[in-house]
């Protein structure tokens, strides 16, 4: 294995880290909250006595977007995060890493197959600042009384209408100023790479709910067929 010449903070999010490699190559990484526990497979550094989780863009849409420039990430230390479409928990645990013990993530996935898998990773790694929700994002009353204000509500859930489905939970749940997170299909299939008549649709309902799109970055090479758009309501 390459060994380890410097891990450092990231020049514009608090929570995010750079490793560099002996090699010269650099990754994204999150410090650790669970030290000694891997969640997919991913590379364990330590350094200076702290252990960092390399964060994988082709596995972590959130991740591909940092590294193409995302100006926006209102996901910090301390922040309350909604999170709809968990799956296995991959992206969410990173957002774990970031927002730290005093943060919270509320995972809402629907398929009792993969939450399963979920539960087991967090079982495993006593991860104390997720709180898993088996659930279906179209009907937020369902998990209503599990929820206390979030400051972001995260949406992943490969559906289409995820604007909507985003804008009915910050409804319920997101404070006054909060942002909002979407990965939406970006690109058509065919190679001219217009925006997808999906893409503007999503954009105008996100407008219509009263959100202002405050940054849109699209996850080539990571991901072909996402960007990830962050908006924020006043
Ligand atoms: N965000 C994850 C990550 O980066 O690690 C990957 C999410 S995966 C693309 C989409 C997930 O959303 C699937 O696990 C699927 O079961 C879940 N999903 C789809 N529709 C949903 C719904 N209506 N409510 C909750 N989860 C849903």
């Amino acid at each position: 294995s390459i060994s380890v010449v410097e891990v450092r903070p990231h020049d514009k999010f608090v929570g995010v880290y750079v490793i560099k490699f002996e090699d010269g190559t650099e990754r994204l990484a999150t410090r650790n909250l669970t030290p000694g526990k891997r969640v997919y497979g991913e590379r364990l550094v330590k350094w200076q006595d702290v252990e960092y989780r390399e964060w994988n863009p082709y596995r972590s849409k959130l991740a591909a977007a940092i590294l193409n420039g995302l100006k926006v990430m209102p996901i910090g230390e301390g922040s309350h995060v909604l999170y709809l479409g968990a799956a296995s928990g991959t992206t969410p645990s990173h957002v774990s890493d970031i927002v730290g013990d005093k943060g919270l993530i509320y995972s809402v996935e629907f398929s009792p197959r993969v939450f399963r898998e979920f539960m087991e990773k967090l079982v495993d790694q006593g991860r104390r600042n997720v709180v898993p929700i088996l659930g279906d994002a179209r009907f937020p009353y369902q998990y209503a009384q599990y929820i206390k204000g979030v400051d972001i509500a995260y949406i992943d859930i490969a559906q289409p209408a995820q604007a909507k489905i985003l804008a009915d939970n910050a409804d319920y749940f997101l404070r006054k100023g909060g942002h909002v997170m979407l990965v939406i299909k970006a690109m058509s299939i065919d190679v001219t790479r217009e925006p997808s008549e999906t893409f503007k649709q999503e954009i105008n309902a996100l407008k219509e709910r009263g959100f202002d799109v405050l940054d849109i970055v699209h996850l080539e090479p990571y991901d072909v067929a996402h960007a990830m758009v962050i908006a924020r309501r006043v």
